[in-house]
């Protein structure tokens, strides 16, 4: 039997070179220690939540196998948040990437630290359809991920990039 969880971590960025931004750091996920990514969504672009004097952002979704707990993998994504944040501070601005561990195998979680699933992911449209394009079968609640677009307002609009 295999050891292996299979996580699902959402990337966004909207600085400095977006869709760089969120390709680096899909590269970067394959190197995580324990780690290796078994697929990548394509890149979408969603308009932002809550204040809208900002640009759009580049959205995707990632699967890895891990062998690290899920509070040892949310440190990793933290760290390399980290490590495109310090770049950005000292080339151009303040932030950029946002990595969100959207679902750890089957795991219900509600730590401090970590909820799992990422309460967000079954309300979003930029999370929901790249997650649907490299893992349809999932549900969620009870519900597949169809399911749970077609509830969204049409307003929430992505576009799909590549
Ligand atoms: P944000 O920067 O808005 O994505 O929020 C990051 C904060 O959310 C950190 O303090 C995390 O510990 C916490 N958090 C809770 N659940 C999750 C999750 N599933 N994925 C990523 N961060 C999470």
């Amino acid at each position: 039997m295999s050891n292996f969880s299979r996580a699902y971590i959402g990337l966004g960025s909207n600085l400095d070179q977006p869709v760089e931004q969120v390709r680096q750091a899909i590269d970067e996920l394959n190197q995580l220690p324990l780690t290796h990514r078994v697929s990548t969504s394509p890149l979408y672009c969603s308009s932002p939540i809550g204040p809208q004097d900002q640009d759009d952002f580049i959205n995707a979704v990632a699967a890895v196998d891990t062998q690290l707990s899920p509070l040892a993998l949310l440190d990793q994504l933290q760290a390399l948040e980290q490590r495109h944040r310090r770049q950005r501070e000292r080339r151009w601005g303040p932030r950029t990437l946002d990595l969100d561990l959207l679902l750890f195998d089957q795991l219900d979680l509600d730590h401090p630290r970590l909820r799992l699933p990422h309460p967000e992911v079954h309300v979003r449209r930029f999370v929901l359809y790249p997650l649907k394009d490299i893992a349809p079968q999932l549900s969620l609640y009870g519900k597949s991920l169809s399911c749970w677009s077609s509830a969204l307002p049409a307003s929430d609009s992505v576009i799909l990039l590549n």
